[in-house]
């Protein structure tokens, strides 16, 4: 569903050009969950820009169902990234808007009518678990329930891909659990295929299916997690 092929990414900086991510061939399957591991500067931000067309690459192909995403722009572009949906390690919520408020955002940007807004914000609302928080503003949550708002906001208009860019690294350990959990369940309700980036080992063990891991801008090592992260 998703095909990364020979990716290069080259960005022009003051000091020269500076190669961030150099010959990546990837392919992700419908419905799996999929991380990239790496440590800071490793290029893992820059293939999540790449993944949501946000980022063109320098060379190479990135085809999201059959389009080929590094491609296209205006109208096309738009199109092909209403498919793919994203979640934030800062939640980047609306702060002035209430959860429901903020779930329903990006239905109204879509022109959903109010009625038809209201079932389906009460039917994500339900799916995360922020049931009786419906009126709260983001400064009253815990970040746990920030990231279960920005997880439905992500949803709404039913992606058919989800990344998540270190979607637990400003979480404690306990809500980082119950966050991946989430995540697991939605995977298998939904059949969603989900993209993760991070630098923490604990996440890829505990939900992905296959890892890639970067190093420097190359994928030096990809596969099952339990077989790239073999125990001694
Ligand atoms: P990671 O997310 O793994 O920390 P990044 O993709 O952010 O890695 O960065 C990879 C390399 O690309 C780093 O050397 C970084 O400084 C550089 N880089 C990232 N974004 C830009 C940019 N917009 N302009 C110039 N250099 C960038
Ligand atoms: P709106 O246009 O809906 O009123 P806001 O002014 O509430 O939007 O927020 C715009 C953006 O600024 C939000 O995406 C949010 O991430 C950021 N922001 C606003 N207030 C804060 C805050 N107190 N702390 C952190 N980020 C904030």
């Amino acid at each position: 569903m998703i095909q990364l092929s020979n990716i290069t990414k080259v960005y022009k900086t003051k000091n020269g050009d500076l190669t961030a991510v150099q010959g990546v061939d990837l392919s992700i399957e419908q419905g799996e969950i999929f991380g990239i591991i790496g440590y800071s500067g490793a290029g893992k931000s820059t293939m999540i820009r790449l993944l949501n067309g946000l980022e063109k690459p320098t060379t190479g192909e990135v085809i999201v169902n059959g389009e080929n995403i590094a491609q296209v722009s205006g109208a096309k572009l738009r199109q092909a990234r209403q498919k793919i949906s994203m979640i934030f390690q800062h939640f980047n919520l609306l702060w002035s808007r209430t959860v429901e408020e903020n779930i329903s955002f990006p239905l109204e940007i879509a022109g959903v009518s109010k009625s038809k807004r209201a079932i389906r914000v009460q039917e994500l609302i339900e799916l995360v678990g922020l049931k009786g928080r419906e009126q709260a503003y983001p400064s009253q949550l815990s970040g746990g329930q920030k990231q279960r708002v920005g997880i439905a906001r992500a949803l709404a208009n039913n992606p058919e891909v989800l990344l998540c860019d270190e979607a637990t690294s400003a979480l404690d350990p306990e809500t980082t659990e119950a966050i991946l959990e989430l995540l697991l369940d939605i995977n298998k309700k939904l059949g969603l295929t989900i993209v993760l980036i991070t630098h923490e080992m604990h996440v890829i063990r505990k939900i992905c299916h296959r890892v890639a891991v970067m190093e420097a801008g190359q994928v030096v090592e990809q596969g099952k997690v339990l077989e790239v992260f073999q125990n001694p």
